[in-house]
């Protein structure tokens, strides 16, 4: 098998060293946002052993400090490549460090906003190139003592006399503030500046041109006879992955659906048309709903709940997955994984020198029983990449843009036991909320909608009839990344369709309350 080309050996790619700056993951995304492609690596990487050139290299900033034992340095080997340089914060301390050692801890910390001004005489410094005054965002509490050696002064701020240094021969810069960030007014300018115009990265970071190259880089790993496995849920991540694979290798790849009895309503049956009818994908589809169910029987608790029905699912998909015995006597070598670019940078950040790195991936189990290795085509993209790439192969719009839906379904948003009776009442209520929701024109504007089915009976009153029924509980959140989360501020008018509407038409509900708590200190999820 030949080896298959990295996406840094086809891309002209800014390599961003990680020392642990909790913006490092920014300075790929506003990279990537004028279309130039940009990883990240830790800062301990080894240069020598890089398959690919970086066209330009990124020092990110990081909590340490440079001058204390034991923090970490870039391998020297970094200078040798001979292509533009950028540190930012740590980064420039470090470059400070390495060429005089004159950083120390400053005598007030600066966190916050600062107006930088380029030096007179310094306006054709090409980082700063069309930018003269403006204000950025510093967090910092060490400063260079003194320039470092071969360096001048480019710009300067109140409290940074080095706010940004240049060396006088080499392409090496150092600035103390975060361009990353969007405080910073005019950052994405400077690191446009350094990596289009200095470092000549060509703008070709594109859904259109990754998708040829995904192919490609697909078939050779999985060779001419290779077969490939792997789940779908009908979220987007799945079925993009899924649809590149067909893309490529044809029905050589096998997609596994596993009705587990808590998907939404209707939702296997759409899953199942959209993907086989719609996008072509070798689905087959396993009912198991009876099987989940009867496992869940009696269960409340909700890590019982969770683990229950992973196992479940491991068990069903090996089952399935040694039944499929690929045309020519081989085996199944590959199961597919939708792991986007945010996991690989969580498991590569530099956590310090005393941490050891995380291992990624929730398959574990599957790997080792199966013997199974893993194929990953979404690991370089974040999620609006994976979207962009979906609307391009054709993956119909809704799906595209579907909220997220956790694995265990609607299992641990019935508080209580699962029985089947409870997903219906759960199932009903959800689709009304969607369903008023997407008609309101509010489905983008919200991260994520459901509703819950909280195991408490109240007392109501419909036609003169005395009822004693459950409760619904909406919930509808706005967040970026899911680590912190708003609720959404509904139309008082548009939660009270809402509440008629489940009440009226759903059987077992007398009453419905909207969730009006933040995360933290609450969940997304009830459970
Ligand atoms: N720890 C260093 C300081 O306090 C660098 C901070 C940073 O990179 N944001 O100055």
């Amino acid at each position: 098998m030949s080896k298959p080309v990295e996406v840094g050996e086809v891309f002209n790619t800014i390599l961003v060293l990680d020392f642990g700056s909790q913006y490092s993951h920014l300075i790929i995304r506003r990279l990537r946002e004028f279309n130039v492609y940009a990883e990240m690596l830790p800062c301990t990487q080894k240069i020598s052993e890089l398959s690919w050139k970086p066209q330009g290299v990124i020092l990110s900033g990081g909590p340490y400090s440079v001058y204390l034992d034991g923090s970490p340095h870039v391998d020297m080997a970094v200078f040798d490549l001979g292509v533009p340089i950028l540190g930012i914060c740590y980064g420039m301390q470090e470059l400070a460090w390495i060429n005089g050692r004159g950083v120390g801890e400053g005598d007030k910390k600066e966190f916050g906003h600062a107006q930088v001004h380029v030096e007179k005489g310094r306006e054709n410094d090409p980082l700063f190139a069309g930018i003269d005054d403006f204000q950025v965002w510093m967090s910092h509490g060490d400063k260079l003592s003194d320039l470092p050696t071969g360096f001048h002064t480019v710009a300067t701020s109140g409290n940074s006399p080095y706010a940004a240094i240049a060396h006088d021969e080499k392409p090496i810069w150092g600035i103390q503030f975060h361009p990353e960030v969007t405080h910073t007014a005019r950052g994405k300018e400077i690191l446009k500046n350094f990596a289009v115009n200095i470092c000549k990265s060509s703008q070709n970071w594109t859904m259109k041109n990754f998708i040829e190259t995904e192919i490609e880089r697909i078939r050779t790993l999985v060779g001419p006879t290779g077969e490939v496995i792997g789940a779908v849920s009908g979220g987007v991540d799945s079925t993009v992955a899924a649809k590149l694979m067909t893309e490529a290798i044809g029905d050589r790849f096998h997609a596994i659906l596993v009705d587990n009895g808590v998907m939404r309503l209707n939702e296997c049956a759409t899953v199942k048309k959209t993907l086989t009818a719609g996008l072509g994908i070798n689905l087959q589809v396993i009912d198991a709903a009876d099987l989940f169910l009867g496992k869940l029987k009696g269960v409340t608790d909700p890590e019982k709940k969770r683990k229950i029905i992973g196992n479940t699912f491991i068990e069903i998909f090996e089952e399935v997955a040694e039944g499929i015995k690929p045309k020519d006597g081989g085996e199944i070598e590959f199961l597919l994984q939708g792991t986007l670019y945010p996991d690989v940078i969580e498991s590569i950040s530099f956590k310090g020198p005393s941490q050891t790195i995380k291992t990624h991936h929730n398959v574990g189990g599957l790997l080792d029983n199966m013997k199974l290795k893993l194929i990953e085509p979404l690991r370089e993209l974040f999620k609006d990449e994976v979207r962009q790439l979906g609307e391009l192969m054709g993956i119909p719009h809704d799906l595209v843009w579907r909220h997220p839906f956790p694995g265990p379904g609607i299992a641990i948003r019935i508080l209580g036991e699962v029985t089947a009776e409870q997903v219906e009442i759960a199932r009903n209520a959800d689709h009304i909320f969607i369903e008023e929701i997407k008609k309101a024109g509010l489905y983008k504007e919200i991260s994520q909608a459901f509703a819950a089915l909280l195991p408490v009976r109240s007392v109501g009153v419909m036609g003169d009839q005395r009822t004693y029924e459950q409760v619904i509980a909406l919930r509808a959140i706005e967040t970026t990344d899911f680590m912190t989360a708003d609720w959404y501020i509904f139309e008082a008018a548009f939660l009270k369709t809402v509440a008629r509407r489940i009440v009226n038409e759903v059987k077992g509900v007398a009453r419905v309350v909207y969730d009006i708590t933040s995360k933290p200190p609450a969940t997304v999820e009830w459970e």
